[in-house]
């Protein structure tokens, strides 16, 4: 149950289970599990039940929520499909979704806070983010009263909300400056031996995690879709269901073929897209002007073994660049013709699906499924009560920027957090 391999699929050696990287080369390491055959853990709730392709010995203490998947019917009729399946990550009672902080990273943190609270070593997880991931972060710690500390540009500190008192386990750093500056603090403080990184794209508890869209998405339609439409950012989503699926053909019952992956950028804030289709970009102003900027990411894992471009070569992917005009339009769509709200970076995926049919690269029968990465908030403000998240500490960069200031990342502020966290504890 539950056990398994991290092996690289460069080299082909495996590798110690909490490694990052190979020691020979910069691929992607991969989850490789004992059990072929996925039973559905019904005993466990959420997530869980997909326990036998998660990399982890048992169920997080308090959150875990999956997605839920079900046949359109509105968005189909809009668009002229027969066979529209729809992954929703986020809050919708009425259907069974459950994910309050509303977006997919609910089910990377859950699997990566269980992962590292099992290596029981007392590091403490370090998290870089300027949205949804420092919020589901925030909420499966805090459920769980696992330590963790979160980097956060002071500028988007305002819309950190999770859907419960935060808990004391959790030390907010509000960096002076930008995201980039905010990894490149978080990335400092996890040379400090007592905190480690959580590992963004190579970490296999994230993609695992994510992959559940797929797993869940297989056992609804009872086969594999033949297209999978998803709104990236770094792409590891995308990453993900390739990687759930090549372990749903290995299963045997839900048919030989890899779903094309069709992945969805934010025009002209679009890397991936640019590096796909050989095309250039101006990246001068981005993440601003976007539609959605948690779609933005600078560096990608795109070239390196088991990323983005070995994703989309093996599945004869498709890069999409939606524009603001055609994110908006389709978010219209889709809101009414579904009857809940959704995050507009999912917007950006249902763009690329109308794009697709117009285009006739998806035809009418096709099995396709839709990841709606986000959605729900407006249910969520009903219903819930939510919390903002308080810096418990500033760092100004600009005054850590020389390689002795990495020192005082290292130490000064390193020892500050775990004074706050004791106090917590
Ligand atoms: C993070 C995020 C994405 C993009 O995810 P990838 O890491 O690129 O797969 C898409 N939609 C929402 C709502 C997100 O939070």
């Amino acid at each position: 149950m539950g056990e398994y391999l991290v092996r690289c699929p460069g080299c082909g050696y495996v590798q110690p289970p909490h490694a990052l990287a190979c020691q020979n080369d910069d691929s992607l390491l991969r989850t490789e599990y004992l059990t072929k055959r996925l039973t559905l853990r019904d005993d466990l709730p959420g997530l869980w039940k997909f326990y036998d392709w998660l990399p982890v010995k048992m169920p997080l203490r308090g959150s875990g929520e999956k997605p839920v998947t079900y046949r359109s019917q509105g968005l189909s009729r809009e668009l002229g499909l027969a066979n529209l399946f729809i992954s929703f990550s986020g809050y919708w009672p009425e259907r069974g979704g459950k994910m309050t902080t509303c977006s997919f990273k609910d089910l990377e943190a859950p699997p990566t806070v269980e992962r590292m609270a099992e290596r029981k070593d007392g590091q403490i997880l370090v998290v870089a983010s300027a949205g949804n991931t420092a919020r589901a972060f925030a909420q499966a710690a805090s459920e769980a009263e696992i330590p963790l500390v979160l980097v956060v540009p002071s500028s988007g500190l305002g819309r950190l909300w999770i859907c419960r008192e935060p808990s004391d386990s959790i030390c907010v750093v509000s960096v002076k400056g930008d995201y980039t500056e905010a990894i490149d603090l978080a990335g400092r403080l996890a040379e400090n031996p007592r905190f480690v990184g959580e590992g963004g794209a190579r970490n296999v508890a994230r993609r695992d995690g994510m992959g559940v869209v797929m797993l869940d998405g297989v056992l609804t339609m009872k086969a594999l879709p033949k297209h999978y439409f998803q709104a990236v950012g770094s792409g590891t989503g995308g990453i993900a269901a390739w990687e759930a699926s090549i372990r749903l053909i290995e299963d045997g019952r839900f048919g030989p073929a890899l779903p094309r992956l069709h992945l969805a950028q934010n025009a002209p804030c679009a890397p991936i897209y640019a590096a796909w289709t050989g095309s250039g970009m101006d990246a001068g102003l981005c993440p601003a002007g976007m539609y959605d900027d948690v779609l933005f990411n600078r560096k990608p894992p795109y070239a390196v073994k088991g990323g983005v471009k070995d994703a989309l070569e093996e599945t004869q992917g498709l890069v999409y660049a939606v524009s603001n005009r055609e994110a908006a339009l389709a978010q219209r769509v889709f809101e009414e013709s579904e009857d809940i709200d959704i995050l507009p970076a999912a917007a950006i995926a249902v763009a690329a699906l109308q794009e697709a049919v117009q285009s006739g690269t998806v035809e009418e029968d096709d099995p396709i499924l839709l990841n709606i990465t986000g959605g729900g908030v407006s249910r969520a403000k009903e219903e819930l009560e939510m919390f903002t998240l308080k810096s418990d500490l500033e760092a100004d960069p600009s005054a850590l920027s020389s390689e002795s200031s990495s020192d005082s990342v290292r130490g000064d502020l390193g020892a500050e957090i775990l004074e706050i966290l004791k106090r917590g504890a």
